[in-house]
């Protein structure tokens, strides 16, 4: 890529390489101050006119949820079910009765949910774009002005945004947007999530983006996290097509994983439901590596009987029979809330009562979930691995490790606090196996919010402080002959993903679109290569030094 062009660089998310023009998502609704009150007689009236809109901008979600598929349906009917949540609804029609004028009132009751949702910080604080997304919608059908955010561009086209509502990015067509670059967001970020689904090249957190104008070309490289705006057009176009053969190359991989040398390292997938499993059997995954049990219940108000959670936890193992497959009991609160879990009202939910943590002060919870894991394990004859998050002592291990063995199932733990990086050993005297998150692990080792925009570098999974407590981890593996794989985003770089098996990593799993990237490139280099490339990550001070390091023993 062209040195002397102007170029903004951002957090690499999803590689490849696109050139085209830029376009920005049309403007937002603006509320003009000062609408008039709304008359006794009326408010009936307004508050039906308030309705019919939510309701509309609900249906419409609804409909795009239908055609999009994995987590962007998700995403979709989350924004749907907030349209016409009952208290955002109520809060608007109380300030209606009132005589507020049915834009003002949307707009007056979305910020009520604002401060509450940045209060409770994590993915709830991430959600706050999600509302002020429906609010828009909601204010545009209010004014009869066209949906705002993207329109379908007529070419293939670079989309820029400051941040993407999940609503934007979970409708796009990867055939018109071939890329995306945001000023906002991580590499844990809604967009990024979805960008990796449908493996469209992304860039967050790129700073000065705004200075590039609709209408601009530019070439994006999604790997080197790099905008470079009007290039030399052969250039460009060469680069896009190198970038297209390595892809044909990379989805031509079918597994199984292992290093040139032939050192087998599974490849697995992280899913959260029977479809995103059955979607993941239908690439070169060897398995699911962490299926993410709470993200099915984040729309249910009572928990799910033992019943109805078997059916579910066996779609799973029956879209991956006779292969591998982690079950995570819920990870609940902090920055996924499961309204049927009993939480009280924290400063600080991320470090507060999360993860294995709700099992003290929700009697029964997880043994109901352990019960419905062995009856799903039962039906379909298989034998799943199954792990708790946020474990940071050997005694929690212990007792978890007792209550899933009693089940004839196999237990591990996930690590992610680095107290418990630190005690791997002795968490590894009660567990048959581990798993590390590396977002979790990230954020607490750098004490840094994972979903903060502005603390992404600290939470870059690069960070060599990070790969020193993976190390750690892994040796205590090594030392017992217990697997210990990686299931967080640091699995789904290509070349992270190789310094991680040279670290000791048994296993990698991530999203089931980054699978064949990851074992396409692991394919070509030794294990030797893995542990020298690991040695010199872990001499670095910064993950821009580490990953350079990596970079230079890999390629040369
Ligand atoms: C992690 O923390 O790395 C992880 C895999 O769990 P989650 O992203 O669901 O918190
Ligand atoms: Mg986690």
């Amino acid at each position: 890529m062209t040195e002397t062009r102007e170029a903004v660089r951002g957090t690499p998310v999803v590689p490849g390489v696109a050139y085209a023009p830029v376009i920005w998502p049309s403007p937002r609704p603006e509320l003009e101050p000062g609408l008039p009150r709304i008359d006794a007689s009326s408010r009936d009236g307004e508050k039906l006119r308030f309705e019919e809109a939510a309701a509309v901008v609900a249906q419409r979600l609804r409909d795009r949820a239908s055609t999009a598929s994995g987590a962007a349906t998700e995403v979709l009917l989350a924004n749907a079910a907030m349209a016409v949540d009952r208290g955002w609804l109520g809060a608007a029609q109380k300030l209606i009765a009132d005589g507020t004028p049915a834009e003002e009132a949307a707009a007056q009751a979305t910020e009520q949910f604002v401060v509450l949702f940045t209060k409770m910080g994590g993915l709830m604080a991430e959600r706050v774009t999600d509302l002020r997304d429906v609010r828009d919608r909601v204010l545009s059908e209010l004014l009869g002005l066209p949906e705002p955010g993207i329109s379908t561009p007529e070419t293939p086209s670079i989309l820029c945004a400051r941040d993407l509502a999940p609503a934007d990015t979970a409708g796009l067509d990867p055939e018109m947007i071939v890329g995306l670059v945001t000023v906002l967001g991580g590499p844990t970020s809604h967009t990024a999530i979805i960008a990796r689904q449908l493996g469209i090249p992304c860039v967050v957190a790129a700073d000065g983006l705004e200075s590039v104008t609709a209408g601009t070309t530019v070439l994006l490289d999604g790997e080197a996290g790099e905008l470079v705006v009007e290039p030399d057009p052969g250039e460009a176009r060469s680069a896009v097509e190198q970038s297209r053969a390595d892809r044909a190359r990379i989805q031509g991989w079918k597994g199984p994983g292992r290093t040139s040398d032939g050192v087998s390292v599974s490849i697995l997938a992280n899913v959260q439901d029977g479809a995103g499993a059955r979607s993941a059997s239908t690439t070169a995954a060897e398995g699911v590596g962490l299926f993410r049990t709470e993200l099915c219940f984040l729309d249910r108000d009572s928990e799910p009987g033992i019943d109805e959670q078997a059916e579910i936890y066996a779609e799973v193992l029956e879209a991956f029979a006779e292969r591998k497959v982690v079950i995570r009991t819920l990870d609940a609160g902090s920055d996924k809330p499961l309204r049927f879990v009993r939480q009280v009202d924290e400063e600080n939910p991320a470090l507060g009562v999360r993860g294995i943590r709700i099992a003290a002060d929700n009697p029964g919870i997880l043994s109901r979930q352990l019960d419905a894991i062995a009856l799903a394990a039962n039906r379909t004859r298989s034998q799943p691995w199954v792990m708790a998050p946020m474990i940071a002592t050997a005694a929690e291990a212990a007792s978890f490790a007792t209550e899933v063995r009693a089940r004839g199932l196999v237990p591990g733990v996930m690590i992610e606090v680095p107290a418990a990086a630190l005690l791997a050993d002795r968490l590894l005297e009660h567990v048959d196996f581990l798993s590390i998150g590396t977002n979790d692990l990230a954020q607490y080792t750098m004490a840094a919010d994972r979903m903060s925009p502005e603390l992404a570098s600290f939470t870059d999974p690069w960070q060599p402080a990070v790969l020193a407590l993976v190390a750690r981890t892994a040796d205590a593996g090594g030392a017992t002959g217990k697997p210990v794989g990686i299931c967080g985003e640091a699995a789904a770089d290509p070349l992270l993903a190789c310094v991680l098996v040279g670290l000791g990593a048994t296993s990698l799993s991530c999203a089931a679109a980054a699978v064949p990237g990851v074992g396409a490139k692991l394919g070509t280099v030794t294990l030797d290569t893995c542990r020298r490339a690991a040695e010199a990550v872990l001499a670095t001070s910064d993950p821009v030094e580490a990953r350079a390091a990596a970079t230079l023993i890999f390629e040369g």
